[in-house]
Formats: structure tokens, sequence, C-alpha cells
């Protein structure tokens, strides 16, 4: 169906950082830090949006539980969680997934930038209430 379900049924290698019945976990292949990880459900869904709530919640639940090791063993000074949904927003392989990006200064190979935009904060309030 898609890369990830390959490498979830083992037809593509891949370094496996934790597997149970449901989650998988892997190193990704372009290790944009070291250790940089990817944490996804066995069962295919195109993004976050598109997973059961308890699914999901159970995915993070690892997620966070496999950071927190990740933090130990490496011992990086922080971490990135990142779930890009949607073209625009970087997302390349269509199987929700969570990366885990250990960070061990503010120079390495990764730059998470938020430039400032003046909108009106109570139209654009209006609009995500749907008002
Ligand atoms: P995204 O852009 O959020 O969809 O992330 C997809 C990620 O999958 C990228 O960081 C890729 O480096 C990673 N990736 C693609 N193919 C593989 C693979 N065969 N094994 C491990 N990671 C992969
Ligand atoms: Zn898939």
């Amino acid at each position: 169906m898609c890369i990830f379900c390959d490498i979830i049924e083992g037809k593509i290698p891949s370094k496996k950082l934790y597997e149970d019945d449901d989650i998988l976990a892997i190193l990704d292949i372009s290790q944009t830090t070291k250790g940089h990880s990817l944490v996804m459900p066995k069962k295919h869904y195109d993004n976050f949006l598109a997973m059961p709530n308890k699914e999901f919640s159970n995915l993070m639940s690892k997620v966070q539980e496999l950071a927190l090791q990740i933090k130990t063993n490496s011992k990086c000074t922080g971490i990135n969680i990142l779930i890009n949904t949607g073209k625009s927003a970087g997302q390349s392989v269509e199987h929700i997934h969570v990366h885990i990006i250990p960070r061990y200064d503010e120079n390495d190979s990764i730059n998470i930038e938020f430039k400032e935009n003046a909108y009106d904060l109570d139209e654009v309030l209006k609009t995500l209430k749907g008002a």
C-alpha cells in the first residue's frame, strides 16, 4: 500500500528501535540528527487526522516513552516531536508517522524558524472557530 507498509511487512529492510503488535519505531534513513527516529502505527492511516483518537493516544504514549529512552541514551539536550500532515506541511510519506528528532545544539542540521506575521487576531479566531 505504501513504503512504510512495506517496511512493516518486512519487504523493505529497516533499523528497528521498537516493535509491538500495533506500533513500529525505526531509524529515519535521513538521520537529520543522530538518532532521528520515526514511530508509526502498523495499521495504515494516511495522516494523523485520519487516525481514530484512541489509537492516536496509544501511539503518542509510546512516542513519549521512546523519546525519554532516546534522551537518556543519546545524551541529547533537546527533542523535537514532529508530525507533518499534508504536502504543504512537508509530508512525503502518506502513512502517519511521528518524527522524534534529538537535538544536540542550536546549530545542528535542523532549523525550525517561526517568522512573525501581522494577522488580525480577532479575525483569525473567528475563522478558526468557524464563526
Ligand atoms: P515526512 O516528510 O514527514 O513524510 O517524513 C518521511 C520520512 O521518512 C523522511 O524523513 C524520510 O527520510 C523517511 N524515510 C523515507 N524512506 C525511508 C526508509 N526506507 N527507511 C527509513 N526512513 C525513511
Ligand atoms: Zn502504509
